[in-house]
């Protein structure tokens, strides 16, 4: 025997083991909005059955965590089908992982070059990879219709009445020529502030208090009382827009885009918050140094990071590149070392 752990040298043990753990704390965290474990901590054995799954691809299950997004919708609510299914984010955790994503949609893409040829440069969108909830805006003729949650990714749960109450999400769009549907997506939030103050009064009556603003976020959007969302001021900010193919846009209507960075345009023109500090980044050494600045940056933000999000600008080359089963393939999530957060929240919960 070696002193090593019992399962070092059994992928299929180890698997085994990691699969039950990850699926308990996912359901706690996305159903229950009740993590039982730190976020660093379930990245890191995500990850470790990831890699272990990839060396040993007959061990992958259909049921595993990694194969799936978020959780099972929640009870309570009316479970709708995405019309466009929401999926999740892979995820860098260094520069290096940034780098072997970008050389990946080089190939995908079909333009990594051959031998010692300088690679290409994609333009990317930098957008803050807000800690919230993603949601899905329906809207028919321009009037709000529904909205989601995103559940599993194919189903989420119906929670229109509560998103009414934020007030940064239009009800009626601005538009001369509104197509016949259209599909709006971007990160429900709470403010720390907010967040604080939330805390507070449940540990006042003797609650446990929300593990962070984005388990606090998603449990207030699951209330069944409007009224106690409307209270909670939550906040939303676009990032993705679904035209229908044949839209084309009336007098006045902002034009159709054909990137990214157009779509942002597009959304704050009809009337949604879009998040300022999006930037246009020409290349890879852009995107690093937007990464570098906001690692600092972000901490005076009014709200939580936990990263940024990089995606492919061109719409077309979005399309291209397609999805993996849980992540598109033209966009990759950043994430910043954990340790400031929870001091973070702590010290602004102290302060209420
Ligand atoms: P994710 O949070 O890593 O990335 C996807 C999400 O990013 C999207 O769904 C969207 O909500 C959000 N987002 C924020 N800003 C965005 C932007 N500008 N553009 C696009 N998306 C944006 O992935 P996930 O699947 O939602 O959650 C996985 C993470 O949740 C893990 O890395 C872990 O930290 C945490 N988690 C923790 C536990 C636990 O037990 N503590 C369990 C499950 C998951």
């Amino acid at each position: 025997m070696t002193s090593a752990s019992p399962d070092a040298g059994d992928p299929r043990a180890r698997v085994a083991e990691l699969r039950p753990l990850l699926a308990r704390a996912a359901h706690a965290y996305y159903v229950l909005d009740a993590p039982v474990m730190e976020d660093a901590v379930y990245d890191r054995l995500y990850r470790e059955l990831a890699d272990l799954e990839a060396a040993h691809p007959e061990l992958i299950t259909l049921d595993s965590p990694t194969q799936r997004v978020g959780g099972t919708p929640a009870e309570g609510f009316t479970s709708v089908e995405h019309r466009i299914p929401l999926l999740s984010l892979d995820n860098a955790f260094s520069i290096e992982e940034l780098e072997a994503w970008y050389t990946r949609l080089l190939k995908v893409l079909d333009r990594l070059p051959e031998g010692e040829a300088p690679r290409p440069a994609l333009a990317m969108v930098g957008e803050l990879k807000i800690d919230g909830n993603a949601l899905a805006l329906s809207y028919r003729e321009g009037v709000l219709i529904r909205a989601a949650t995103r559940g599993d990714g194919e189903r989420g749960e119906e929670i229109t009445a509560n998103v009414r109450t934020i007030q940064s999400v239009p009800l009626r769009l601005p538009l001369a020529q509104p197509p016949a549907w259209l599909e709006v997506r971007g990160e429900a939030l709470i403010p720390d502030a907010t967040f604080a103050a939330i805390n507070a009064e449940r540990t006042e009556r003797g609650e446990p208090p929300f593990a962070n603003p984005r388990n606090a976020c998603a449990g207030t959007l699951r209330q069944l009382d409007p009224k106690v969302v409307a209270a909670r001021h939550l906040d939303f900010f676009a990032y993705t827009l679904h035209l229908p193919e044949d839209w084309q846009p009336g007098g006045g209507d902002p034009p159709r885009p054909g990137d990214q960075w157009g779509s942002l345009q597009w959304l704050r023109a009809a009337g949604f918050k879009v998040n300022p500090n999006a930037e246009l980044l020409g290349d890879l050494a852009a995107v690093e140094a937007f990464f570098g600045r906001w690692e600092e940056a972000r901490r005076q933000l009014p709200y939580a990071t936990d990263g940024v999000v990089m995606k492919l600008n061109d719409l077309r080359l979005q399309a291209d590149a397609g999805f993996t089963q849980k992540a598109p393939r033209w966009a990759i999530a950043l994430k910043y070392a954990a340790e400031e957060a929870p001091s973070r929240l702590l010290r602004l919960v102290a302060q209420v």
